[in-house]
């Protein structure tokens, strides 16, 4: 009964957008040209990795023999996109409705709402630490929300975390929240050395579309001159407009008509840009990577700040290893996922000087992680950001 329930929720509710006709395939062997040719094709790389010569792509049928004779070292990882898709639905609107009016427990991926009510619920719940906040409105009118948290000084300096930039990493939203609970409920010490500003949703109104209509959907939802959306993470302005980002606006790269054309971004380059920041993480999925700037060039930044930032991201990810075991692979992003421009923590870096300006990509294999990750993930990214906040805080100490 339950299964037919929830197959008549999945064809009712779910798949607006259908995945029947595309598979996902991994690439290997995968030059920088390769990697830049798919991309110009237009279609969707779900990931790469240069450490590992590797990229997963989503592709139509019709075109799956061209680009399986073009690339022939690959391995199928989703013979029918769709049937992963209502997968993970299903799983997570059985978790979901099985926690309706409870506090949100990491037991499901939360719906736009779930997470503003989680938001709202969490300052109410703590209101000498936690404060709401609006960075602004998206490109659909909605506020961007976010939290933060503080117990010492009003002037100590912002650690500033983002999530779900890109819409359908949805685990980044929960390991936002995940950090934002652990800050509150384990390491309140934190709490003081640091104005914590943590936004679980950046891209608030691509989140909302990848809940209603189009559970891949990447970028925001502002329209282009031929299809809708900027990618976000190609809008920044340092290095805007280089090697992997996209003048077309129908790519899954695309950078948007001039740096910060995006609404989202802009608001946040308003709101933090005179502040001072100690730290700025960027948190996405999936692969596990933990990166640092640059990513729009081959070139590492000036030794003295690579060193810091080298020596931050082995100490972070020893961290995240000691809780499940899992190695993020680390580096500067050039070198680690391959050539990227507009990202947010090349800005950050490039054009505000926070030396510790990181990305991290969340531990998986694909956007429709089970909910079974929720906790895991959250755990071992926090004990990286745990690690980084106490050796940034260090360093301020001497
Ligand atoms: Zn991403």
């Amino acid at each position: 009964m339950l299964s037919l329930f929830l197959s008549l929720l999945a064809i009712t509710c779910f798949g607006l957008e259908t995945y029947e006709d595309y598979s996902v395939v991994r690439f290997h062997e995968m030059s920088d040209e390769s990697v830049a040719f798919l991309e110009a094709e237009d279609l969707d790389v779900w990931q790469t990795n240069k450490l590992e010569g590797w990229a997963d792509v989503m592709i139509h049928r019709d075109q799956l023999e061209k680009y399986l004779n073009l690339y022939p070292a690959y391995k199928v990882v989703y013979e029918n996109v769709q049937e992963e898709v209502n997968r993970s639905l299903e799983e997570n609107e059985k978790a979901r409705l099985a926690s309706v009016g409870k506090p949100f427990a990491f037991d499901h991926f939360p719906t736009p709402a779930e997470v503003r009510a989680y938001m709202t619920q969490t300052a109410n719940d703590y209101p000498n630490l936690v404060t709401t906040i609006n960075i602004g409105n998206s490109y659909g009118g909605n506020p961007i929300g976010g939290l933060r948290l503080n117990s010492g000084s009003p002037n100590a300096p912002r650690f500033i975390l983002q999530c779900t930039i890109h819409a359908r990493e949805w685990i980044t939203t929960t390991t936002c929240a995940y950090i934002i609970d652990q800050l509150l409920t384990v390491d309140t010490n934190l709490l003081q050395y640091y104005n914590w500003i943590i936004i679980p949703v950046l891209n608030v109104d691509g989140y909302a579309y990848s809940h209603s209509s189009s559970r891949l959907w990447r970028k925001n939802r502002q329209p282009g001159s031929s299809c809708v959306g900027t990618d976000l993470n190609r809008n920044y302005g340092q290095g805007w407009g280089g090697g992997g980002s996209s003048p077309d606006s129908c790519s899954e790269t695309y950078r948007g008509t001039s740096a910060f054309s995006g609404p989202e971004v802009a608001r946040e380059r308003d709101y933090i840009q005179n502040l001072n920041i100690a730290a700025f993480v960027d948190i996405h999925a999936y692969g596990g990577l933990f990166m640092s700037p640059w990513g729009y060039t081959s070139a590492y930044p000036p030794a003295a700040d690579y060193n810091e930032m080298d020596r931050l991201m082995t100490a972070s990810c020893n961290s995240i290893r000691g809780v499940n075991g899992a190695s993020y692979a680390y580096g500067s992003s050039y070198h680690t996922i391959y050539q990227a421009s507009g990202g947010s923590n090349d800005w950050t870096y490039g054009y505000l000087g926070v030396v510790p300006s990181f990305c991290i990509e969340c531990r998986g294999t694909t956007f429709t992680a089970p909910i079974s990750q929720i906790t895991p993930i959250g755990r071992e990214v926090y004990a990286g950001i745990r690690t980084l906040a106490l050796q940034v805080y260090a360093n301020y100490q001497q």
